[in-house]
């Protein structure tokens, strides 16, 4: 195992890439311009900013502050409009206001926005149906879509082109353009009309309309209470940069997965100013936050290997198959200092089984001493295929099943769960609509309906009254 002293930006190249993109041709020529041109542009995010994360997730891992990790399964070029972006911005902020009412803890907002068009596949080919020339349909194999930065969903489009590298960093840029514009123009203010506009007027259930605009209201009440006299500041949330940051009124983080070595590395800078940073540490420039995905977490693999020399938080996806002394290995090596605020875990076993996998890993990691963030990811486990349409979908009951039974090991073993990782999205369709992509909720939401709006092309994802749904659940669980 090479040491710490040996890392560099490229040292993960000596190892195994799991889920490995191949580049040929013409392509295969580009890349190496491509990445050099990346490594010369600008960084999305600052060191002062990741290390404002850090401190806020060493605050989540003491059990001060709620992280809500949430947005797509994976973004589209696409789907980079305005009105996209503020629905999901929108929803994040709705959902952490109803968690900040029940939990009266600061909640850490980190979206997956912004850059996560990487998807890792479970099978490198898949079979698609298409009209042969004779016009009869035909099963063909292709090489399978791995998100926009890769290939084109489109069957003709499916050969690597690292021009979307450089394209994914554009529309990653301008993404996050428009998050700060927002932010910085009162977007999130509880003052004036914008919580009652994020997407609220369409939502069909009027309970779940009122609970919201109740909270708002009273929220309200309170800032002007708290303003009036005086007691805003509290105790030191935001970590130095102190409010009105670069984002504005409220605090809002981007992330990804990390699986694209080539691209992570040319967003990787080494920081030399002094100060709210490390002085000489190595920053992933991309995003404030990466984490390893279930399928690329190998310990002598190059993910793990390219994770442990940067400074950014990490989150770890921890899935049935994790065993637990593998997991205490994996944090030692990302995180060899025990430094708090540093690694995110976060579990995705299925509903039915939690109570198998989760006590044993929590116990493997409170006898390693290592301080770790602990959150649920209640989307991965849970997906399966609907038997009427052949569409990917997951029951909102068996997500608050593994969100509950994941609350009460950690209420068991004396841990604290301090966040939720979800699959949502506020986005409407062009008539107004939410999405159709997970059965149930208050909604009702039933597998006829699955294909009215289904507009996700990798996982489904929860729609806006689904994910109040839920803000709610989560809510009432803390307030009590
Ligand atoms: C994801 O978060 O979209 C994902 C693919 O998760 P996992 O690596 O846990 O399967
Ligand atoms: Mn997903």
């Amino acid at each position: 195992m090479t040491t710490a002293e040996q890392w560099t930006p490229a040292s993960w190249k000596t190892k195994t890439v799991a889920q490995p993109v191949h580049y040929t041709g013409q392509n295969a020529e580009k890349l190496p311009g491509v990445l050099n041109k990346l490594s010369s542009l600008p960084p999305l995010v600052t060191p002062a900013e990741v290390e404002r994360l850090r401190h806020q997730l060493s605050l989540v891992q003491s059990g001060k502050a709620f992280l809500l990790h949430a947005g797509d399964c994976a973004e589209s070029f696409d789907s980079c409009t305005a009105g996209n972006i503020e629905k999901k911005v929108g929803l994040i902020l709705s959902f952490s206001l109803v968690l900040v009412w029940g939990g009266r803890k600061p909640v850490v907002r980190v979206g997956r926005i912004a850059g996560q068009y990487a998807k890792p596949r479970s099978s490198p080919k898949e079979k698609v149906k298409v009209k042969g020339e004779n016009g009869e349909e035909e099963v063909r194999e292709v090489m399978s879509f791995r998100g926009d930065n890769v290939n084109g969903l489109d069957i003709k489009d499916r050969d690597p082109d690292p021009d979307r590298l450089m394209s994914a960093y554009f529309h990653s840029s301008t993404t996050l353009n428009y998050i700060r514009g927002l932010l910085s123009s009162g977007f999130a203010s509880l003052y004036g009309t914008h919580p009652r506009d994020w997407s609220l007027k369409h939502v069909r259930s009027d309970s779940l309309r009122n609970s919201f605009t109740d909270i708002i209201d009273s929220l309200s009440d309170a800032l002007d209470f708290s303003q009036t006299i005086g007691a805003t500041k509290g105790e030191n949330f935001e970590g130095g940069a102190g409010r009105g940051g670069a984002f504005g009124e409220v605090d809002f983080y981007v992330s990804h997965e990390g699986l694209m070595l080539d691209y992570e590395e040319a967003l990787t800078r080494k920081n030399t100013v002094s100060g709210n940073s490390e002085t000489n540490s190595y920053y992933n420039s991309s995003a404030h936050f990466i984490w390893i995905g279930d399928r690329t977490r190998q310990l002598d693999g190059a993910h793990v290997e390219y994770f442990r020399g940067i400074r950014n938080p990490i989150g770890i996806k921890v899935g049935p198959s994790m065993k637990g002394e593998e997991l205490v290995r994996l944090v030692e090596l990302v995180n060899p200092d025990k430094e708090p605020g540093r690694v995110t875990l976060i579990t995705r076993y299925g509903a039915d089984k939690v109570e198998t996998y989760l006590p044993g890993h929590i116990k493997a990691i409170q006898e390693s001493g290592h301080p770790v963030v602990w959150v649920c990811d209640p989307m991965h486990g849970n997906t399966h295929t609907s038997a009427t349409t052949g569409l990917k979908t997951r029951y909102f009951k068996s997500i608050i099943t593994e969100l509950t039974a994941t609350l009460e090991v950690h209420s068991k073993l004396g841990t604290y769960l301090g966040g939720a990782s979800l699959e949502f999205t506020g986005e409407l369709n062009d008539d107004g609509y939410s999405v159709t992509e997970c059965l149930g909720g208050s909604m009702e939401l039933s597998e006829e309906e699955l294909g009215l709006r289904y507009q996700s092309f990798c996982d489904p994802r929860l729609n806006f009254e689904q994910s109040l749904d839920l803000a709610f659940l989560l809510s009432n669980h803390f307030k009590h």
